[in-house]
This record gives structure tokens, sequence and C-alpha cells, in this order.
């Protein structure tokens, strides 16, 4: 199966303001990706209306939406209520996105989610920052919640190894996607490679979440991220 690539509107992290993110869509719909997740990374941003001319783009890629975990003014960690859910998934219907990914330490209650006809998916948390829902601990709220999914972020589980985690996803994870952070440095991609690559034999969704310094280099990051991707399947 050819492995797509998908980029996060959070790569325009300090390119653009939080408030543009209509810009951050229309300047992803240039590239040549498959899939696109929109990253509402503060509260308020849930309140931003989609320009036409996205969403008639958005409808026709694959999209997922990334839940906020900041506060307005982003300086501290948000709390998600029914109130934000009942946003995210009105846009997700809105515009046919897959599912919703939740940072799931930030929910008032993780059994509201049950409530709304709608996918989620869980993103691992970093062990220090939240034990309860670090990669190892998720196996509760999958019990809990059967048809959750699961964002792996490898940054956030890097304490375990890539044999653990996927002894942990094989145990109780429906894997949906994993998280590719890049690095400001030239080499880009081939630092990270390591890690993401021991998942390519896995049914699942890569997000490019963040960029180099460099924005111009984003086609070539893009391509060189599909090659990766699929060299596997080439027998290299
Ligand atoms: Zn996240």
């Amino acid at each position: 199966m050819n492995k797509e690539v998908g980029v996060s509107t959070g790569i325009f992290y300090k390119f653009y303001e939080e408030e543009e993110l209509n810009r951050k869509i229309s300047h992803i719909s240039r590239w040549n990706i498959d899939r696109i997740e929109i990253l509402f990374s503060r509260l308020f941003m849930l309140d931003i209306p989609l320009s036409g001319e996205n969403k008639t783009f958005l409808k026709k890629k694959k999209v997922t939406l990334h839940a906020p975990f900041f506060n307005n003014e982003g300086y501290d960690f948000c709390k998600l209520s029914r109130e934000e859910i009942r946003k995210l998934v009105k846009i997700g219907k809105e515009i046919n996105a897959e599912y919703i990914i939740i940072h799931p330490d930030l929910l008032e209650d993780a059994a509201m989610l049950k409530e709304f006809d709608f996918p989620f998916v869980f993103e691992n948390v970093k062990k220090d920052i939240n034990e309860e829902f670090c990669l190892e601990n998720l196996e509760k709220s999958f019990k809990l919640n059967p048809n959750l999914g699961l964002a792996l972020d490898l940054s956030h589980a890097e304490s375990l190894s890539n044999e653990k985690i996927k002894g942990y996803i094989k145990k109780y994870c429906n894997l949906k996607e994993i998280h590719i952070s890049i690095k400001e440095q030239t080499s880009f991609l081939e630092g990270e490679r390591q890690n993401f690559q021991n998942f390519l034999d896995q049914e699942v969704n890569f997000i490019l979440e963040s960029r180099p310094r460099s924005m111009d280099k984003m086609h070539l990051i893009i391509k060189r991220l599909k090659e990766i991707l699929n060299e596997d399947e080439k027998g290299l």
C-alpha cells in the first residue's frame, strides 16, 4: 500500500499568527500532500470560521482535527469540556474529517466522549507530564472505550524501545497515526527516520508536525518523506 504523507497546520508555528488558520490551510493546499491535520492549538481557534475556499479544499482531502491544548493566551494548558468537544465535532462533520485527536490528560471527563457520534483518538502523553496517560498506561482508556484510536507521538515515548512500543500497540491500541517531528538541521528527516521507519509495517497515517527553519524547503521535505515512507515497498 502506498504510504501517505500528512502535514499538520502546526508546522506554521511562529510563521503565521495562531489567528491565521485559514492562511495556514491555504498554504498547505499548494503542496502535494495526501492528508492534512488541522491543529487548533489554542481554545479560541475553534471559533475561527473556515473560508469557503478552504472548506472546498478540505472536503476533497483526508482531514483530521487536533483538539486544543493551550488556553487563549498560549501560556497554560487548557481543559477540554463538552463545549469544546461539541465545537470540534461540528467542524469535523462539516468537512468530513476522519477523527479528532485529543491529549487525554486535558479532558475534564473522558466518559463524555461516548455522547458524541464521532471517532476520537488519544495521543500518548509524556510520562513526566502525566503518568496516567503515557503509552504504557493507556490500556485503561482503551478498555473503557474500545472505539478509541491512538496517535503515537514517538518523542513522548522516548524512554521506551520500539519493540516495547509495538508490544503495547499490539496488546491494546488501535493505532491510527504517528507524529513525525523534524529538527531544525538541514539533515531534516534523516535523524528522525530511525524512529518512524520501525513502524512502516503498520497501517497508519504519518503526520509531519514541525518544520525546518526555512519554509522553502517544505516541498523537498514532503518529497523526501514520501520516498522514505515508501522505500520498503521498492525493496531498497
Ligand atoms: Zn498532540
